[in-house]
């Protein structure tokens, strides 16, 4: 299908004024996308143009590349349900969660569905064109969330894209061989990450949970994704064991780290070895930006070194955590509010940690986004550049994926003057 953006605005560069003052420059433009990809930019395409089946007035609206979420569990939300606080009892602990899990999974599997396709859709409408979640697998539930999430994300396939990750929330090694024979059947359902958690304080085996993680993705031909919580050396240690294992498997596929709140306590003399192995590796990184002391990720040291770091919200609403949103452009803004990001070079580069890495200009001020030929998963948005968009969080109107049109919102037009 052939779909036609007119009057669109694109960042051009950046003009830096000599009282230290930058702004981002945009141009004006139609752009023609044909079979999921840019196909022509040009300053008027003519709606008749051969092959164009819906025009869209962006009426200078920004174009800006759509969002990704790195991070959630759809399968275990309140999420549309009932309002209901998690709890924080005196001995809080990751127990108190998985005690919770063992009622409430069961009692909320009526509901799972529902709320699932909840999420997803809240997702779409704030601009994600790819969601990764995580789905528990542990002695309670079973099979039953990769059955559920798969059926859920299937019924979105012509929309955006997806990852699963089958995830032993509970533990793999600790739950017994009839568990892990059960979890092992699951990497051969559809999923496409294997999943883990914290190797030494709940697996209480680094090396042997390590070792079959490894071996899996290999064999199942899967990513890893794992969740690690555990903090100073020893999660530092489990990192690097990570990345032994991997070489000594010689395994190739992609690797996430997610939370590795260790990452925000490595000492001065082993972060330049321990960022380069990372970068070398294209670890990713998935945070929440959590804003606490001594848990908040370098992001910039990291990114520096060439580790790719993603953002992502964990948890809409559920009985971990009750804040999370969705709203990923909300997520880069408290991202920059944390790193103190105010200038509009700065709040533009943000915008990476929340695309997968693509923004309209480099940092050098290069256009390099949209161009012909690239896959055109992209978002009108109210705003008159990227850093604008974060700053002000400012809403967007339509979202398109690999060129189809997947939400329109009617939003009021303020551009600049939107506060
Ligand atoms: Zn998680």
């Amino acid at each position: 299908m052939g779909l036609l953006l007119k009057n669109i605005k694109l960042e051009r560069c950046y003009k830096e004024q000599n009282n230290g003052l930058v702004v981002t420059e945009t141009e004006t433009k139609d752009l023609l996308i044909k079979e999921g990809c840019f196909a022509e930019i040009a300053d008027e395409i003519a709606e008749n143009t051969p092959g164009v089946q819906k025009v869209i007035d962006g009426n200078g609206q920004l174009l800006v590349p759509s969002l990704r979420e790195s991070h959630i569990h759809i399968d275990k939300t309140y999420f549309s349900g009932p309002w209901q606080a998690p709890t924080r009892p005196e001995d809080f602990s990751i127990y108190t969660r998985l005690n919770e899990e063992k009622e409430l999974l069961p009692a909320q599997l009526d509901v799972a569905a529902e709320r699932a396709h909840k999420v997803v859709q809240h997702y779409i409408q704030n601009g994600h064109t790819h969601i990764r979640t995580h789905c528990n697998i542990d002695p309670q539930i079973g099979l039953k969330h990769v059955e559920l999430t798969l059926d859920v994300l299937k019924q979105y396939e012509d929309q955006i894209t997806y990852e699963i990750v089958a995830f032993p929330q509970h533990g793999l090694l600790r739950n017994g061989e009839e568990f892990i024979q059960l979890f092992e059947q699951a990497l051969s359902m559809g999923v496409t990450h294997i999943g883990g958690l914290d190797f030494a304080t709940l697996e209480r085996d680094v090396e042997a949970s390590l070792q079959l993680l490894v071996k899996w993705a290999k064999q199942y031909d899967l990513g890893i994704d794992v969740h690690l919580h555990d903090r100073g050396a020893l999660g530092v240690y489990e990192i690097e064991r990570l990345l032994d294992m991997m070489a000594m498997y010689d395994y190739q596929g992609e690797v996430t780290l997610s939370h590795a709140f260790a990452l925000a306590q490595v000492p001065a003399q082993k972060k330049e070895t321990l960022f380069r192995r990372l970068a070398e590796r294209n670890v990713d990184i998935s945070t929440t930006v959590v804003i606490s002391p001594g848990l908040t990720l370098p992001i910039f040291e990291l990114d520096q070194y060439g580790v790719k770091v993603s953002v992502g919200h964990d948890s809409l609403t559920d009985h971990w955590s009750p804040f999370g949103t969705g709203d990923t452009i909300q997520k880069l803004n408290l991202l920059s509010e944390q790193f103190n990001l105010i200038d509009e070079k700065r709040l533009s580069y943000a915008l990476k940690f929340g695309t997968g890495g693509v923004t309209p200009l480099d940092s050098a001020g290069r256009q390099v986004w949209p161009k012909v030929g690239m896959p055109a998963n992209a978002l009108l948005v109210d705003a008159v550049s990227s850093a604008h968009l974060i700053a002000r969080r400012c809403p967007i109107s339509t979202v398109i994926s690999r060129g189809q049109v997947i939400s329109e919102q009617s939003i009021q037009q303020k551009g600049a003057y939107r506060g």
